[in-house]
């Protein structure tokens, strides 16, 4: 074991002792601001970040309702509300009584337990809640640590279900451009080959095959020359594709665009007709963010395979999942290899499971349909005014979800600066100002909110 290492001092320091010599129970000390900023500089990396990073993140000292309390003023203000919910996760919230109970319940029984071999209530109650909220066929579920590992057994089921029924050269996969499905290997090959990390990547990621993106706007009518072009590429690589996996109405981290339903029927005809199966990634869309529980219900379609996340634990702790239909499941069952392989150690995670539960029941036992009817009437409202400044192409909403689009790469740090003045805390990138905003907003914070993307938009 190598000597313990002590930066500050640069060398060998003394053996940290451990919390019960100091008297067990001892916090330990705070850092003064300047300190901890200086420390997550030279040590900490950040989402998409460089090291050392950049001075830029706010300190959270905590968040309540929809606030998040800084550790210090910044531009005038010590509270800034959440126009993110935390990358689409905190629907209802921080700290939020219900599932702050969930949490406490559960880890005086229990924090974890593997899930080989052993199984447990949180888990079992979760996944029975999923397989009834979720589209009728989807009956199987495989609790996931994230996002992105859910996408990775999504696409392990696909290949793996050819497999089992002796057609091993269906591996590849075909999505449409502008899509965002995660960060590891083969979510990564998925994402949009522009926007995402494809040139950097080329030649050592998978090599998927691309439609073009879907064209704009949910309420626009179908075009039939997108629609044949879709089929025409499904069908002529039908017999090496296992899965079509797109996100179903909303493009989320791809670039905030919407399209018409008409296109998940479309999908949903010709994978059943060419032999292909059709997953839907719903972890940004799920739980009611579109204005439907999950936003396959737009177009009244069901997958073969499902994944959800993100908002899944109400924004708590890192859980997703990935659901499929009995045939996709008695499928795998049948190959040579009749298990699925993988499982994760923290799989089915009791705390984030209760958590969960709490969270489905919490969100389903109110009238949330009216919540985000209420926040999208707000949004369409307040954003309305975005439309005149200069350098804004596009501004648009759906269910609580609202985009502003420049004709330029927002500036940052201009943009973050602009909207924290006016008591907002937003996160744009690459040429969009966007909010979505936790389900609990009240009505003068949404136009709060709409007022941080309007100058952020103007200033970014
Ligand atoms: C965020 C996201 C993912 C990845 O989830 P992580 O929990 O960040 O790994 C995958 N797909 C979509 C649509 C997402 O929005």
């Amino acid at each position: 074991m190598p000597e313990p290492y002590d930066p500050e001092l640069g060398g060998p320091a003394e053996p940290k002792p451990y919390a019960s010599e100091l008297g067990g129970s001892s916090e330990p000390k705070p850092y003064a601001p300047d300190e901890l900023r200086a420390l997550d500089r030279a040590h900490v990396w950040h989402p998409y970040g460089p090291m050392p990073g950049r001075q830029e993140p706010l300190i959270v000292e905590s968040a309540s309702g929809v606030r998040l309390r800084l550790a210090e003023p910044v531009e005038g203000q010590r509270e800034l509300v959440d126009g993110m919910s935390s990358w689409w996760s905190a629907v209802h919230g921080y700290n939020h009584p219900v599932l702050n109970e969930a949490a406490r319940g559960q880890l005086d029984r229990m924090s974890h337990v593997m899930f080989g071999g052993l199984t447990h209530e949180p888990a079992v109650r979760l996944a029975t809640r999923l397989v009834e909220i979720t589209p009728e066929p989807l009956q199987h579920v495989f609790l996931a640590d994230s996002g992105s590992v859910s996408v990775e057994v999504a696409v392990k089921m696909c290949l793996q279900y050819w497999r089992s029924a002796g057609r091993p050269e269906k591996r590849r996969l075909l999505t449409w451009r502008g899509g965002y499905h995660g960060d590891t290997w083969q979510p990564m090959s998925v994402c949009d080959p522009d926007g995402g990390m494809h040139e950097l990547w080329s030649g050592a990621l998978p090599r998927q095959v691309f439609a073009d993106a879907p064209p704009d706007g949910f309420d626009a009518e179908p075009d039939p020359a997108y629609v044949a072009r879709l089929r025409e590429l499904i069908a002529a690589h039908a017999d090496e594709v296992a899965a079509v996996i797109v996100e179903p109405v909303v493009q989320g981290a791809g670039g905030m665009r919407f399209h018409s339903p008409a296109y998940l029927r479309v999908l949903r005809e010709a994978c059943d007709e060419l032999d292909v199966l059709l997953v839907f990634d719903e972890i940004a869309t799920g739980f009611g963010r579109t204005g439907k529980l999950f936003a396959a219900g737009h177009a009244g379609v069901s997958p073969d395979v499902m994944c959800v996340g993100k908002a899944l634990t109400g924004g708590y702790l890192t859980m997703a999942a990935t659901l499929c239909t009995s045939r996709v499941a008695e499928g795998i069952s049948r190959g040579e290899v009749p298990v699925l392989a993988h499982g994760p150690t923290f799989m089915g995670n009791p705390l984030a499971a209760s958590i969960a539960s709490a969270s489905v029941d919490l969100l389903l036992g109110q009238d949330w349909e009216g919540e985000v009817a209420r926040i999208g009437t707000g949004l369409r409202s307040g954003l309305a005014a975005a439309s005149d400044l200069p350098g804004v192409v596009d501004v648009r909403v759906l269910g609580a979800i609202g985009v502003v689009q420049l004709d330029h790469e927002v500036d940052m740090a201009a943009a973050t600066r602009a909207a924290v003045r006016e008591g907002v805390w937003l996160r744009p990138f690459r040429d969009l100002v966007y909010t979505m905003p936790p389900y609990v907003t009240g009505d003068d914070d949404v136009q709060r909110i709409c007022r941080a993307v309007c100058a952020a938009a103007r200033e970014g």
